[in-house]
């Protein structure tokens, strides 16, 4: 059921292209909880958790001041501010309306400057080819229908010797245990619907698309959710669930 319907509104509210990579339903999850976006006890409290971790492994690898850095699926803008306050020029780009305003709206009150804008990575990539020293997108791949392509388009976007960094959840019994039964129900951190397990991606998935458009995957690290500490952390060892990696694009 659900299934028809979101494919029915995809394709009656796709006036660009009957392609574009975007599902609907997804979008509406985060318009309906966007005004939270930046409430750090709300829905969102993992994202701004992890923010810290994922900051300093980006800069770590690839320091980000005067740098130009594309965040795919923005959202709030709670990793683009951050990268922005730390001297990145910082364009954000996201399909949700609600979310960019949020994102506006905060960056403008802390004195930020971010260029938020509602586009696709696709459509993005068309327009500003090779433009970008780094390109992130996290925690945005399990929410599209087909990934493979907002990881080719965050390639096209990467000047050659560029560095991107994407961060999903790996589809295994453990991450269906700890990212849905435990996130969703259990400590219900996240609201029930917030991630589909059929969506979840293995980092082998990743490496498959990233090869086809010249990605050399450098780091790759899990971030790992502590219950009892209630505290997220780094851990290279540890990809089962949550996870991070690090590509540099090649020069041919
Ligand atoms: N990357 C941010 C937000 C993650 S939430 C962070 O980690 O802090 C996922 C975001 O992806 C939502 O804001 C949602 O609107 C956006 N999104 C989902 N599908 C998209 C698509 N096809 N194109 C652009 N943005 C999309």
């Amino acid at each position: 059921m659900t299934k028809n319907t979101s494919e029915q509104k995809t394709i009656e509210h796709d006036t660009e292209a009957q392609t574009a990579n975007v599902d609907l339903d997804e979008i509406a999850k985060f318009e309906a909880l966007a005004a939270r976006w930046w409430d750090t006890e709300s829905e969102f409290k993992p994202l701004h958790e992890i923010n810290p971790l994922r900051v300093n492994f980006i800069n770590q690898h690839s320091p980000v001041a005067g740098q130009s850095v594309i965040d795919i699926g923005c959202g709030g803008g709670i990793l683009s501010e951050a990268l922005a306050s730390m001297g990145a020029e910082v364009t954000g780009i996201d399909m949700g309306e609600l979310p960019l305003n949020i994102a506006r709206q905060h960056a403008s009150d802390n004195g930020v400057t971010v260029e938020y804008k509602q586009d696709t990575a696709e459509a993005i990539a068309k327009a500003r080819p090779g433009q970008y020293d780094i390109v992130t997108c996290l925690e945005m791949l399990e929410h599209v229908p087909e990934p493979g392509s907002v990881i080719a388009a965050c390639a096209k976007l990467c000047k050659p010797g560029g560095h991107l960094y994407f961060a999903t959840i790996n589809r295994n019994p453990k991450a269906y245990l700890f990212a849905i039964i435990g996130a969703e129900y259990a400590l219900q951190l996240l609201p029930k619907g917030t991630h589909e397990y059929a969506k979840f991606l293995k980092p082998s998935e990743l490496h498959r698309w990233m090869r086809q458009c010249n990605l050399d995957l450098s780091h790759s690290t899990g971030m790992a959710y502590n219950p009892l500490t209630k505290r997220y952390r780094l851990d290279p060892h540890d990809l089962s669930v949550n996870y991070l990696l690090h590509a540099v694009k090649t020069n041919d």
